[in-house]
Parts: structure tokens; C-alpha cells; sequence
């Protein structure tokens, strides 16, 4: 049965048992822009104790160097590249690792700057995205637009994720590209969350917006790039070998079953649930055996808050 954390002996052992943590942002760190209790404190004291800590999130609106700014802006002070993990890198790399996308082909993005950044970081020219003439206003008749009529050849993969921007444009370009040469452009996915937390509210996640162009095109994704997907673990473990060595020592924190515990154990990660998100006492204590946590805490500052000082 999943162990609650409650005192200070576990904090200890836990402290003692493991050298990575892996956190999840959203509803872990921080909810929106606010930063969560004592988180600055945890960080903090296990990084005194040499901790390896790393972040990762399913978050595709943002690049590696826009988190640097949010942790910056929210009070985390210190954190390198190397630390941050966002689903528009893990699909920047997985098309440039793992699918060897040439740099002369281009990427047409369903999706906000932070996926055009990650891909230009590693080389490659985007369409679509942030483009301003395929915003509401600037698009016209959408019939009539240049993007729509005129798909371009060197189209080698179609991103999709979230964008706040979304209009019924930018779906039917995204359609005629995974409808393209007998749909084999291949269709990556940063992340499938069907909703994310935004408010006190449940908001339209980039999942949703996948499954309309998936269900327009018959296809679904190629691969899925973030949480609980292990293209991103396999990325940080590559860069972390004693922790693909030993996946034991590290443990993986997040506020959701499906997406962060599970990625924590198909990696064969240790997992601790925090409460300040997604997940209730409820859904721990009727969670399936196979997919239950490790740990369960109300928040993660709990670790530093059950320590004496
Ligand atoms: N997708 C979007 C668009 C979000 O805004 C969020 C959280 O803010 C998420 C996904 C989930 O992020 P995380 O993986 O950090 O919980
Ligand atoms: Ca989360």
C-alpha cells in the first residue's frame, strides 16, 4: 500500500535512498504562476545534500529557456538547461534523435513558440505555429489562403500540441499535411493530456486538439513525446548515466497518475504523489495495485517542512 509522508524518519530515509529527483512542474513546483509552499526550501536542501534535481513537463507552450525565466521570475534561482525538460524539446530531439528528420526538411507546427524554438535550436525551418497570418484576423478567407492551397514538399513532420490560439484554419492546413503523400509525413505529438488545471478550472489540453486532427486524418500519433512517454526518460537518462544505471536511486514526483507515476514507472523510478494538483486522497487509496505510487504526500514542501531547522 501506497505510504503516506508524515514524518520526519521517512523524509530521512527518502533523503538517504535517493540521489535523482525528477520533478513535475504544474501542480508540484508551482500551480499557473504561483510557487507552492516550502518548494524553494526542498529545492534547495537537495541540492545541499547533492541532489541531481530535474524537471520535467508536459507543458509544450514554452522552450527550455523560457522555463529558465519562469523558474527565475518564481524564485527558483540557479537551474541550467541541462535540468529542464519541457514536451517541445522532447519533440525537437526526438525528431532530430530518433526519427534523423534531416535539416533541410521542415516541421509544420500545430503549436506555440516554444515548440518553433526548440526546433530552430536544433536546426530546423517550421511553418505554421506563431505565424501571424494564420491568426483569425490576419487569415481572410480561409479557402483562399496560400498555406492552404499550396502545401509545401519539404514538409518532413507535423508538431502538435497546445496552442491557445487555435482556429479552424490552422486545424484544416494541419489535416492537409497528414493527409499528405498517403499520410506518411509522420504526426508527433508533444503531449495527450486532455485537460490541464488552470484557475480553480479544467482547460482544453493539447489532447483534445490532437484527437480533432486525428480523427479528421484516421491517424493517430507516430509517437507521443511527453509524460508518461519514455522518449524523454531515455533522454535524461542518456545524460545521467548513473541513473540509467540504477533507476532505483531516483525518484520521480508529480500530481498525476496516468501521466507522471506512470512515467516514473515504466522508467523504473521509485514515485511520490503530491496532492497540490490533479490527484485526491480518493483516487490514491482506489488507484490499481500496478499503477499506485510509491509515496503520497500533501505537497512536496513537506519534505523540507517535517525536518527540524
Ligand atoms: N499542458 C499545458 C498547456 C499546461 O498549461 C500544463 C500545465 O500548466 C500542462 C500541460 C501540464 O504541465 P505539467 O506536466 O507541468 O503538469
Ligand atoms: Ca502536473
Amino acid at each position: 500500500m501506497t505510504q503516506k509522508i508524515i514524518d520526519k524518519q521517512q523524509v530521512s530515509n527518502i533523503l538517504d535512498q535517493y540521489d535523482y529527483f525528477i520533478f513535475d512542474c504544474d501542480g508540484v513546483i508551482w500551480l499557473g504562476d504561483h510557487i507552492l509552499p516550502s518548494v524553494v526550501e526542498t529545492i534547495d536542501l537537495l541540492k545541499k545534500r547533492g541532489k541531481k534535481v530535474i524537471f520535467v513537463t508536459n507543458n509544450s507552450s514554452k522552450s527550455r529557456n523560457d522555463y529558465l525565466q519562469k523558474f527565475n521570475k518564481i524564485g527558483i534561482q540557479g537551474i541550467t538547461k541541462d535540468e529542464v525538460f519541457g514536451s517541445s524539446y522532447a519533440s525537437a530531439v526526438y525528431i532530430n534523435k530518433i526519427m534523423k528528420l534531416p535539416t533541410d526538411k521542415k516541421v509544420w507546427v500545430l503549436g506555440e513558440s516554444g515548440i518553433e524554438q526548440e526546433l530552430h535550436d536544433l536546426g530546423y525551418e517550421t511553418l505554421g505555429g506563431t505565424d501571424p497570418s494564420l491568426s483569425a484576423e490576419g487569415a481572410g478567407a480561409s479557402d483562399d489562403h496560400p498555406l492552404l492551397k499550396n502545401l509545401d514538399d519539404s514538409v518532413g513532420a507535423v508538431v502538435t500540441g497546445l496552442t491557445s490560439k487555435l482556429n479552424y484554419l490552422k486545424l484544416c492546413i494541419t489535416l492537409q499535411y497528414l493527409l499528405k503523400d498517403n499520410k506518411s509525413v509522420p504526426f508527433i505529438a508533444t503531449n495527450i493530456d486532455s485537460t490541464f488545471p488552470s484557475h480553480g478550472k479544467l482547460l482544453i489540453g493539447a489532447g483534445s486538439i490532437i484527437q480533432a486532427v486525428s480523427y479528421a486524418s484516421g491517424r493517430t500519433p507516430d509517437a507521443i513525446c511527453g509524460k508518461p512517454n519514455q522518449s524523454m526518460m531515455n533522454t535524461i537518462k542518456a545524460e545521467n548515466p548513473d541513473l540509467q544505471k540504477t533507476p532505483s536511486r531516483g525518484l520521480m514526483v508529480g500530481d498525476r497518475l496516468n501521466t507522471d507515476i506512470q512515467f516514473g514507472l515504466q522508467g523504473g523510478l521509485d514515485t511520490l504523489l503530491v496532492l497540490t494538483g490533479i490527484e485526491t486522497e480518493n483516487s490514491v487509496q482506489s488507484v490499481d495495485m500496478t499503477a499506485a505510487p510509491t509515496y503520497y504526500a500533501d505537497k512536496l514542501g513537506d519534505l523540507y517542512e517535517l525536518l527540524d531547522h
